[in-house]
């Protein structure tokens, strides 16, 4: 490609919207540019790097038997209502309507409308099992699209789906798909780990996150410093292993505690530590009032709390539910003397508390000397977050924290759609049996943007020569002089002869414009056509390392081919 005649945009400013390194890079050297909030169009070079990484991910996923289709995006309300996610998915899914007033959504994800397809189209064992995979725009509303890429409003996502007749055979695809994933991502050069993203009743082999390390990451990682344990702090189960002291249990008493609110003002007030106070907190879980009582150190992991009720929303309740619910505040709620009609809840480390501190329910006043057990009824489970130092949940070693972007996710999803929407099919015995799916996802667009998060320097990216947008950046320094016009052009057809992706800068520019963009824009090795053209030679740099060398015309080829091939 001839950069006089495509479309690169660079800025020599930090656009001030943006707030990370990649997007400001892929902004600055002109992979993309914004049109909505976080909707984006891919200009040629950004074009490229997504072309490059879906061929990746492809050629992966063709590999470990997935065949690839491609659904609407544009899906009917009917298949949202069947599963149930019309109700449940909440404004994230965006909807519209057609001329007639009929429903519609923008695709977040296709399992409605796979399972529907296949609900139709296999009827036997004999065709299953199934694997089908698609590369396509998602959308959904966030909350808070950011970062660029990273969290986007719309998307690409490479999503498969897979259908069986057996555990065993989900199970067996289950396996396929994480190797591919770890493969695709190798492939993209990211430094990655695969974590634990759900421990629920199936004992946490069910679902798998792929995270990239990066500290701008929006998840965290829980990971043994001894063993390959590594979870999303989100579901790593803390071991039960608090002991009660032997302090004898005092009388209960109720103290005066005015205008104290939070747990560090209340034991700050009484002079205790903040792990000698209950934390209670009023949670609405579905449509009922619980309250969750955690260590005043401790904080409450609302998904603990989410898969214990199996419930589908937690949220905290409001101000006002609460005053309904426990007739006083936020800051004064506590377990003793609660309605029947408000289920308690506590972690283990609660149980294990002497004489401890808790809100009274009435504003201005907090019980000492509480005593599980005794001054309260609870039903005890995990409901932390489990924190740096704590045990590791497979009892090797202790936890640490790193910060992740999550860039695939692999999941067993069961017979939750097949049976909301009956796709069923016959055994060997002609039962009818809905069944058994897994989904597969990856953020392709995201996977472009950590790429260039874990990929850059103080001058611009660096890409990995995988999935850079082209392997050799052909610069003439001067075009107006006619031996270094002729030589550009002469290897610019030459390497293009050779089947190497080049990109040749013929603008009229500034040498030191061209090297500034040239080392924005981060293709892996550059050529210079430059004073030494009149003698056949130019000079060849590394990205990465900064090392430079003159190379005479007739070595080059060999010598990018080495270097490529590194
Ligand atoms: P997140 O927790 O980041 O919102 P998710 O759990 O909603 O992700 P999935 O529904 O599992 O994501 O989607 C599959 C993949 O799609 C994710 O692993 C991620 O890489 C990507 N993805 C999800 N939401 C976005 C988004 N808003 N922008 C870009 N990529 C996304
Ligand atoms: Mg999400």
């Amino acid at each position: 490609m001839r950069q006089s005649s495509t479309l690169i945009p660079t800025l020599r400013e930090v656009p001030a919207d943006a707030e990370v390194t990649s997007h400001q890079l892929l902004l600055r050297a002109g992979f993309m540019r914004q049109n909505a909030s976080g909707v984006y169009s891919f200009l040629p070079l950004g074009k490229r790097v997504l072309q490059k990484v879906e061929q990746i991910v492809r050629e992966e996923m063709d590999r470990a038997g997935s065949v690839e289709l491609l659904m609407p995006a544009l899906q009917q309300a009917e298949l949202w209502q069947e599963s149930g996610r019309w109700y449940s998915y909440g404004p994230e899914l965006m909807r519209m309507k057609d001329r007639h007033s009929r429903e519609f959504a923008l695709g977040a994800t296709h399992e409605e409308v796979i399972t529907s397809l296949l609900r139709d189209e296999v009827k036997s064992y004999k065709r299953l099992p199934l694997n089908l995979y698609q590369i396509q725009a998602k959308f959904r509303d966030e909350k808070r699209p950011r970062f660029g890429l990273l969290r986007g409003r719309e998307f690409i996502m490479k999503d498969a789906y897979s259908f069986h007749a057996s555990q065993e055979s989900l199970d067996q695809v289950y396996d396929q798909m994480y190797a591919a994933y770890s493969r695709i991502f190798e492939r993209c050069g990211l430094n990655f780990r695969a974590v634990i993203a759900d421990s629920g009743a199936m004992g946490g082999k069910d679902t798998h996150e792929f995270m990239v390390l990066s500290e701008i990451g929006e998840d965290t990682i829980a990971y043994s410093d001894t063993s390959s344990y590594a979870a999303n702090i989100e579901m790593a189960p803390v071991i039960n292993t608090y002991e009660k002291s032997d302090v004898a249990e005092e009388e209960l008493v109720k103290v005066e505690t005015p205008a104290q609110h939070t747990i560090d003002e209340v034991a700050a007030f009484l002079n205790v530590e903040a792990a000698a106070c209950i934390k209670s907190l009023l949670f609405k879980v579905d449509d009922r009032f619980v309250l969750v009582l955690v260590r005043g150190d401790h904080e409450v992991n609302d998904i603990k709390v989410k898969n214990y009720f199996e419930a589908s929303v937690v949220e905290l309740a409001t101000p006002q539910e609460t005053k309904e619910i426990m007739a006083c505040a936020v800051g004064s709620l506590g377990p003793i003397g609660v309605s029947e009609s408000v289920e308690v809840v506590a972690d283990h480390a609660v149980k294990a508390m002497v004489n401890g501190v808790c809100g009274a329910n009435e504003e201005g006043y907090h019980y000492t000397n509480v005593n599980p057990e005794r001054d309260f009824k609870a039903t005890y489970e995990d409901f932390r977050f489990i924190e740096e130092g704590d045990l590791s949940p497979d009892g090797q070693g202790v936890i640490k924290f790193a910060k992740g972007i999550e860039v695939g996710h692999v999941f067993k999803l069961g017979t939750r759609y097949s049976e909301a929407m009956g796709a069923t099919y016959l055994d060997e015995n002609g039962r009818t049996q809905p069944m058994i799916m897994g989904c597969y996802g990856i953020g392709v667009s995201r996977t472009l943007a950590a790429i260039a998060e874990q990929y850059n320097d103080e001058k611009g990216l660096v890409w990995p020569a995988n999935v850079s947008p082209y392997q050799v950046h052909l610069i003439t320094v001067n075009t107006k002089n006619d031996e270094q016009r002729e030589l550009g052009e002469k290897l610019y057809n030459s390497l293009l002869d050779r089947r190497f992706e080049v990109l040749l800068d013929d603008r009229q520019e500034r040498a030191g414009v061209k090297f500034a963009d040239s080392d924005l824009i981060g293709i892996p090795l550059r050529v210079t056509v430059g004073k030494r053209a009149s003698e056949g030679i130019v000079e060849v740099k590394v990205r990465k390392s900064g090392e430079s060398f003159e190379v005479s015309v007739d070595q080059l080829e060999a010598t990018l081919t080495e270097l490529l091939s590194k």
